[in-house]
């Protein structure tokens, strides 16, 4: 009876993988399979019963060896025997010395009589693993996510480090956690976090990781110890090294950039601890999520930074700089642009008073000239740099711009930087013009000095003829008869080398602004007539009608007489001059409102429309031969000019070209009509040069160096009676005036040695020189110079050359 089911159910529990048994209700082993039996026989293991024996026994032996997964079999199984339960499942360790190993235990009542219970025994270290590893796994990954996301929020590298150890330390149940930065030879804690240990900080050397850990950490490697004490890899200095830093255990994820080696990522333990695979994947997984969150960090900031610098640079350089999109017409054509971007510099070179972001540049200018959309075509679109400088009609400016594409290919963007160079182009306008005057100016200058050579040398050859000549005659009795023709000629010549100088002296006061306008009432027609009597010579030597053209009310008003007069004296003069003989000259004058308007007209040689403009300036002279053949200097309209200007009147050159006569028309300001001038100004007196009276016996002393001047001026005082003593420098002017008590001393200012201002004062320091009469005969004649010459005691102030009235003047004063 017992075989038949036996050998069924045996055969039943043989077919089922796990070690399976039967139990009866009283926990008898009624049958075991093959693999219960099997693993029974290999592992002696608790839990265990062969058939025939008390399963419920073996339980509780378990219990009492310490075994509290038997306890909860052991109640499990109970209770399904009891029947309070239909089945009882639990997992338990089963480890060998070998392996790790997990099982299932499965209790289910049987409900037929006799009843009792199927148990099995399920190895499930396969899948409890598989379970295990994916449990971990995810967390693992939730913990990664976790971590990434709370770096992600952060920016700065150290935040994301010292975020990082926390959380690693934390998740791993670490004791520490640390960012260690590698310099060289050594590592420096960086950012560390610390449990239940002190803190990791400051610096070691390298080696202490020992050859074979720096080796790997070289290569990037992992590197972990589970008890540093003990680990084969380290020296004792390397042991007591870790002991000095308090870790006996640690994992470290190297960092390496490059190809170097540049840091390291790890966690640590105080006592030495096992680490998981699980824990070395993590630490190596968060290392790696950390570098590259802190990289990005440093990425971003750096980038931050840069930008803020290019702001900064962008807003601040003094050249204006764009950012340009094309705006594209027809394919390839640039018709607009649109502003991305403007500088303040740019702004202020445009006339932008805000910001021009987004703007168009039709909006902005009133016309784009095609060649900067052409230059923006080059850059933007066929991204080729191009520089142009050109005229903007808009801005009304000169800018010079440099065009370079940027962006993408296709993002038709160009930088553009401009600058405004209107001020160097006028600039180098206004040089080349100053140049081309310059050059004008010196070559007028050139002509001036050739001619001024030739104006000398015309009059001193009749001089030189006419001494020449004298010293024949007075070697000849009757020659002395045909000295008074030589000296009519040589007077005349000398006049006319004085007025030359006279010229040219008058031109350096009129530029250093020294001439000094001796103004009075004056009326306009005795000026005119004065001026005209003047120029009889010149007007009769050219044969010319003259015809004078005066108003009838007199014009008064105040001025310099003598100047005016040479204004028109001029004017007439050159008339004269540049009218072929037999010519007409017409003088008029009259007022026409608030002005005194005089003209002076002739009917010669005209003036060239290019001439006209400068017949006014220094040294300018027609080019023409009927001007050339008068040989000027081209000072007389310059000097009339500026005498009329310090009256604050005008002078202007009418001519309808050449050979179509000439106008010159003075414009003199009057004062209001009914501002009558309340005296008739007296005539001016006529330019005497009668010779003195004789002043006999009357002791001169003379000093000048220039033995020469000297001289002679001690011949003409003889013959006015005088009886000079001619001596060459101030110390003899001392003794002379010692010695003789004279009546008069006439000294050159400009002697060497003891000027005549020294020579002066201490001439009146003299007992012999306190009364006389003491004359200063100098080149200078302003104010300033007699003042000077007045405050040194002098009486009177002559300039040279002095004509013979002023010496007979002075001699009669000096013999008052
Ligand atoms: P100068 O007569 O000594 O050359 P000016 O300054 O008086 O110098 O005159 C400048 C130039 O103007 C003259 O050289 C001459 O070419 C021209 N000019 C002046 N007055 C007349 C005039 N009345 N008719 C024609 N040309 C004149």
């Amino acid at each position: 009876m017992r075989a038949e089911p036996d050998s069924f159910i045996r055969g039943m529990l043989n077919a089922l993988p796990e070690h399976a048994a039967i139990i009866d209700g009283a926990g008898m082993v009624l049958c075991v399979n093959e693999a219960w039996r099997e693993f029974a026989r290999r592992n002696a293991a608790a839990g265990f019963a062969d058939e025939g024996e008390d399963y419920l026994a073996v339980c509780r032996k378990a219990i009492r060896s310490g075994d509290r997964y038997a306890r909860q079999a052991l109640d499990g199984l109970e209770s399904v025997l009891a029947g309070s339960t239909e089945a009882f499942t639990m997992a338990y360790p089963c480890h060998s010395a070998k392996e790790e190993r997990w099982f299932t235990f499965h209790a289910t009542r049987i409900d037929a009589p006799p009843g009792g219970a199927l148990l099995r025994h399920a190895n499930v270290t396969h899948r409890k693993l598989a379970e295990d590893n994916l449990r971990e796994r995810e967390a693992r990954q939730a913990f990664l996510l976790e971590l990434t996301d709370a770096l992600r929020r952060l920016e700065e590298p150290r935040e994301i480090t010292q975020t990082a150890c926390e959380m690693l330390a934390r998740q791993i149940g670490a004791d520490r956690a640390a960012y260690v930065q590698i310099s060289g030879e050594e590592f420096v804690f960086r950012e560390s976090h610390a449990k239940s240990a002190t803190r990791l900080q400051g610096r070691g050397p390298v080696a202490l990781l020992g050859r074979t850990m720096i080796e790997a950490c070289r290569r990037g490697e992992m590197v972990w110890s589970d008890d540093c004490d003990l680990d084969p890899r380290f020296s004792q200095p390397e042991r007591e090294a870790f002991r000095h830093f308090g870790a006996r255990a640690f994992i470290g994820a190297t960092l390496i950039r490059n190809g170097e080696w540049v840091g390291a990522f790890g966690v640590d333990s105080i006592a030495p601890r096992k680490w998981t695979e699980a824990e070395r994947e993590l630490v190596r997984e968060a290392g790696a999520r950390i570098w590259a969150a802190a990289e990005r960090a440093r990425a971003e900031r750096g980038q931050r930074e840069s930008e803020e610098k290019y702001r900064a640079l962008f807003e601040s350089i003094d050249e204006g700089y764009c950012i340009l999109e094309a705006i594209v017409g027809e394919p390839g054509h640039v018709q607009d642009f649109c502003f991305i971007e403007a500088n303040p510099a740019y702004l202020g070179i445009v006339g932008a008073g805000a910001s021009i972001v987004g703007r168009r540049g039709c909006e902005l200018f009133s016309i784009i000239e095609e060649e900067w959309l052409e230059a923006v075509a080059d850059a933007a679109l066929r991204r080729k740099p191009v520089s142009y400088e050109g005229w903007s009609k808009a801005l009304q400016r000169w800018l010079d711009a440099f065009f370079m594409p940027i962006g993408a290919p296709g993002a038709a963007l160009c930088a553009v930087r401009v600058s405004d160079t209107t001020e160097r182009h006028r600039a180098e306008e206004t040089q080349r013009e100053n140049a081309q005057k310059l050059l004008e100016a010196d070559r007028r200058k050139d002509e001036f000095l050739a001619t001024l050579a030739h104006e000398l040398r015309n009059p001193l050859a009749p001089i030189r003829n006419a001494v020449y000549l004298q010293e024949r005659y007075l070697a000849d009795a009757s020659g002395a008869a045909r000295l008074p023709g030589l000296l009519k000629i040589m007077r005349r010549q000398i006049d006319h080398l004085v007025r030359l100088v006279d010229d040219l002296l008058e031109i350096s006061r009129i530029n250093r602004g020294v001439i000094e306008l001796r103004k009075e009432p004056v009326e306009l027609a005795s000026i005119l007539r004065q001026a005209a009597e003047t120029s009889v010579p010149a007007v009769e030597a050219g044969g010319h009608g003259f015809t004078l053209d005066l108003p009838q009310e007199p014009i008064r008003f105040v001025a310099d007489p003598v100047r005016l007069t040479q204004v028109f004296a001029n004017l007439i003069n050159n008339a004269a001059k540049y009218t072929p003989s037999g010519g007409s000259i017409t003088l008029r004058a009259c007022r026409e409102g608030e002005e005194a308007v005089v003209s002076v007209r002739d009917d010669g040689v005209g003036i060239s429309a290019d001439m006209l403009p400068r017949v006014f300036d220094l040294f300018a002279r027609a080019d023409s031969p009927r001007h050339r053949t008068q040989g000027g200097l081209g000072i007389g309209l310059w000097l009339a000019r500026s005498l009329v200007a310090q009256h604050d009147g005008t002078v202007e050159a009418h001519s309808a070209g050449e050979g179509a006569g000439s106008e010159f028309i003075v414009r003199l300001p009057l004062p209001p009509a009914q501002e009558q001038l309340p005296e008739e100004p007296p005539p001016i007196a006529p330019v005497v040069l009668a010779p003195p009276a004789r002043t006999a016996e009357l002791r001169v002393v003379v000093a000048d160096d220039n033995r020469d001047a000297a001289d002679s001026l001690g011949l003409m005082l003889k013959e006015f009676g005088a009886v000079p003593r001619v001596v060459y420098d101030g110390r003899a002017a001392l003794e002379a005036v010692k010695e003789l008590s004279p009546h008069l001393v006439i000294l050159d200012l400009g002697m060497k040695e003891m000027d005549g201002i020294e020579t002066a004062l201490r001439i009146r320091a003299l007992p012999q020189g306190e009364k006389t009469m003491i004359a200063a005969l100098t080149g200078w004649g302003q104010a300033e110079q007699r003042q000077r010459t007045q405050e040194a005691g002098f009486d009177r102030h002559l300039v040279k050359p002095a004509g013979i009235d002023a010496l007979g003047q002075l001699l009669r004063e000096a013999a008052e």
